[in-house]
């Protein structure tokens, strides 16, 4: 198993194992089935065409996901359970399972405890997910604008266009920017007066980057 994990060159076993990057996967669940009720909801009661225009483009949107949030989250719920479980009936304690969540991300070796829930996780739970889900539409699903992976697409996407980190925004070619040394991910560099003008969560999170090292800011592009 651990020897595929590594061929594979895929994380998607150790994000879902390891117990940080799952609560961080879930969390993003309930903001996005908030934004679908709001959006859907909104179209009932736009006061002008802008406004039902705006929800109709979010709505489209979700309607091109090819993952059902609903379902992914259940997905979540059921491997948090199963991974718990697993940990208590190998009587698992905090030091070991600590280091048992270390060797996960640092050496990618999934610990003997969780092989039965590997098992049923890639087969039960994964057969269920993909009944809601469409597996094609998930495979091919372009994430490119993500910077993700490092496919030719990935790569060709990234050389012609800086998407800003932080707000998820393709950014054009006079925009100021701040770059992050360690993973090299983009913002924006906000004057004072445009992050005035942010929502809060962008206030919070623009000290530093996603991978929380700090940003560096760039000369400004030529005119
Ligand atoms: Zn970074």
């Amino acid at each position: 198993m651990n020897y595929l994990v590594n061929t594979s060159n895929s994380p998607g076993l150790i994000i879902t194992l390891s117990s940080f990057t799952r609560v961080q996967l879930r969390m993003l669940c309930g903001p996005l089935r908030s934004g679908h009720l709001f959006a859907h909801n909104g179209i009932k009661t736009a006061v002008s065409a802008e406004q039902r225009n705006t929800f109709l483009h979010i709505m489209q949107v979700f309607s091109k996901t090819p993952l059902q949030i609903k379902a992914l989250e259940q997905y979540i719920v059921e491997v948090d359970g199963l991974v718990r479980n697993a940990y208590a009936k190998a009587g698992v304690n905090d030091q070991e399972r600590k280091a048992a969540e270390r060797d996960l991300f640092w050496r990618c070796e999934i610990p003997e405890v969780l092989t039965p829930v590997v098992k049923e996780i890639l087969t039960d739970k994964l057969r269920k997910l993909m009944e809601a889900s469409d597996p094609g539409k998930v495979h091919n699903h372009d994430v490119s604008w993500l910077n993700l992976t490092d496919d030719k697409r990935t790569k060709q996407m990234h050389e012609r266009l800086n998407v800003d980190v932080i707000r998820k925004i393709p950014l054009s070619a006079q925009t100021r920017l701040r770059r992050c040394p360690r993973c090299l991910s983009v913002m924006e560099d906000l004057t004072p007066q445009q992050l005035a003008a942010q929502p809060v969560w962008v206030f919070q999170n623009q000290k530093t980057c996603v991978c929380f090292n700090s940003w560096v800011v760039m000369d400004p592009p030529e005119a």
